[in-house]
């Protein structure tokens, strides 16, 4: 995925168009020695388009040659000056959303300094880029929109969608990440504003997995929103009414991916993104068989979070389908973490309806039952013939699993008590608490440790600091998404799957597990650090392309020999591109 120059069109999956290597650099002009590309733009034009923008880092030769002469301050600067530059900026910005906006202006003006600040900086920007500033972003979109990054198509488009991704600039759109905006991280609905979600996702599939920035297109679907506050805000930039829902909804969905497949191709991935609880489901059902689609929310999840869980299996030393399992909550989270759970116990030669024996779930209503009447299709394979039970610590003392996974967004849930609980029926408990953000948590890294006599295996959805009791140090994991959707998303993308089923979520899952190190579990911790992410990306897209071929979902062929080197070398590259190279001979009268 290096550097393919925007509106030329790119045979095959991701293949350049003019690369060449190993152009020196003199010192005079700064040193760009990246790959040859020569820009089809000239002057302001190039300076202008933030693909090709080195700013001041653009030779003496470049700037003469290409028209850029005068237009620059007359130093120049390395990449690396700049990303100092940056971060300088950034530690300068009162507070996160200051940085968010800052961090958005630099995309706008030069994508590739922009992504190499973020590769430098993972760990620092990413709460800043995604969650949870994303989502204070969000509810002030309206205010923060300067220029446009991504389509707004309306309910009101139908029957034109498809001249819509027309005026999208880029014709080669490998990934479409898109929302409706019902249920934008825990903040409900935003309308039109969800808009962010897909901008800061997609970022993260070029920071997380260096997948080319210019084949990631972010949608927002406004079908109108029902948050009163919004409807009455004069700021508010969406369509101003209610939710369209039904069958007018449904056929809006289905233009929308069939109109994607036809401008960029069968194998487009559509990736669904915070989409309300009813509809996420409904048509990941529907379309999850017959597209290149996935929802981030149930199967992302869900991948991170049982790779955690294989990860914890190293400390406990056994198999899963040794485990009993309590979730509290069961919404897009839970379902899908347990789902696939069972695919790996069945895996592990379970017979599925054994799988869901172990398996119990608890939502607002209580303990899922096959007394209640009123639970949705998902639910019922888990449901059990038990008395019903509202009650956490109930459910605990008389299932005794040995697992317990928190996703319901109630803060403070697991008590000392159920911890107690936990340590008194199992050596080392599992206790995930992944409800975002940290003030939602079950609870604490701390709690878990302390009230487990440092017992537990503990993960969480938001991070936590490193924790040392009686002399032992605890640097508990993150089962952040961004592990695996990029990496998913990658593979699929290099491949050219034609579907991505729960099987590749599972191969991404054990991938990402066996990328624990000893040093890891050491500390307690049962995913890998987060700075290695780009690495770790590529073993599990090179993991998950390898699952696709056995499944003969992969479209690629014949099959790369190996693959590891197959994904390197589709990778982008934030190093600048040379596009004049300083021994170039160059009539400057050309541009005069
Ligand atoms: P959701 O709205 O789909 O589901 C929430 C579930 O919690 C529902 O089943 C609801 O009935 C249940 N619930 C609410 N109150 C309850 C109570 N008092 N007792 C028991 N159950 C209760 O939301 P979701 O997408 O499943 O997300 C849930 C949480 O998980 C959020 O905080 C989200 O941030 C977090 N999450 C974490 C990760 C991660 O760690 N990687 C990923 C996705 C979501």
């Amino acid at each position: 995925m290096r550097d393919h120059l925007p509106g030329v069109a790119v045979s095959g999956m991701l293949r350049p168009r003019v690369q060449l290597s190993g152009f020196s650099s003199s010192s005079t002009g700064g040193a760009t020695p990246g790959p040859l590309s020569v820009p089809e733009k000239h002057g302001m034009d190039i300076i202008r388009d933030p693909s090709l923008n080195k700013g001041m880092a653009t030779t003496l030769k470049e700037r003469q040659s290409l028209g850029i002469h005068g237009l620059l301050p007359p130093n120049f600067i390395t990449q690396d000056d700049q990303v100092e530059r940056c971060m300088r900026h950034l530690s300068a910005k009162p507070n996160d959303l200051e940085k968010y906006i800052y961090l958005c202006s630099l995309q706008d003006r030069n994508e590739r300094l922009f992504f190499r600040l973020l590769k430098d900086h993972l760990e620092e920007l990413m709460p800043i880029i995604y969650t949870p500033t994303v989502g204070l972003a969000c509810q002030k979109y309206g205010l923060l929109f300067r220029r446009p990054r991504g389509l707004f198509i309306t309910i009101h488009d139908k029957g034109h969608i498809y001249d819509i991704l027309k005026n999208w600039p880029v014709k080669n759109v490998k990934a479409v990440c898109f929302t409706d905006g019902e249920r934008i991280l825990g903040l409900g609905d935003q309308g039109c504003q969800g808009m962010g979600i897909p901008v800061g996702k997609l970022a993260l599939y070029t920071g997380c997995a260096a997948i080319n920035p210019q084949y990631c297109l972010p949608v927002t679907l406004d079908v109108g929103t029902n948050n009163q506050a919004l409807l009455d805000d004069p700021m508010y930039i969406g369509l101003r009414h209610k939710r369209v829902t039904g069958a007018a909804y449904d056929e809006f969905i289905e233009e929308f991916i069939s109109a994607c497949k036809a401008r960029y191709g069968s194998s487009v991935l559509m990736h669904f993104e915070d989409f309300g609880n009813q509809n996420a489901f409904r048509l990941l059902s529907k379309y999850l068989n017959n597209t290149c689609c996935f929802n981030d929310d149930i199967q992302g999840t869900a991948s991170v979070a049982l790779a955690g869980i294989l990860g914890s299996l190293r400390i406990t030393q056994n198999k899963i389908s040794d485990h009993t399992f309590v979730f509290l909550g069961a919404g897009e989270a839970n379902l899908g973490i347990a789902e696939l759970i069972c695919l790996k116990m069945e895996k592990e030669g379970v017979p599925k309806a054994e799988a869901y024996k172990k398996i119990f779930m608890m939502d607002s209503r209580g303990l899922l039952v096959t007394s209640r009447t009123n639970l949705s299709e998902h639910k019922i394979p888990f449901a059990k013939d038990m008395p019903a039970c509202t009650s956490l610590e109930e459910v605990v003392k008389t299932v005794k699993p040995s697992a317990l996974i928190g996703a319901a967004a109630q803060p403070k849930t697991f008590t000392k008590e159920i911890i107690e609980e936990m340590s008194r029926n199992n050596e080392r408990p599992i206790i995930f608490a992944l409800s975002n953000p940290t003030s939602k948590s079950e609870c604490s890294a701390e709690e878990a440790y302390k009230w487990s006599n440092n017992k537990a295996v503990f993960a969480s959805g938001s991070p936590f600091p490193k924790y040392e009791q009686n002399g032992v140090v605890f640097e508990p994991g993150q089962g952040n998404n961004a592990y695996i959707f990029p990496a998913v998303a990658l593979g699929v993308m290099c491949c050219g799957s034609v579907s991505i089923p729960d099987e590749l979520f599972l191969q991404a899952a054990e991938a990402l597990s066996h990328l624990v190190s000893e040093k890891d579990l050491e500390v307690g911790r049962v995913y890998p650090r987060l700075s290695d992410i780009q690495a770790t990306s590529v073993k599990i897209a090179v993991s998950v392309i390898e699952r696709a071929y056995e499944l003969n979902l992969a479209t690629v062929f014949p099959k790369p020999a190996n693959l590891e080197q197959f994904v390197l070398d589709q990778l982008y590259d934030t190093e600048y591109p040379t596009f004049i190279p300083d021994t170039y001979e160059y009539d400057i009268s050309s541009h005069q």
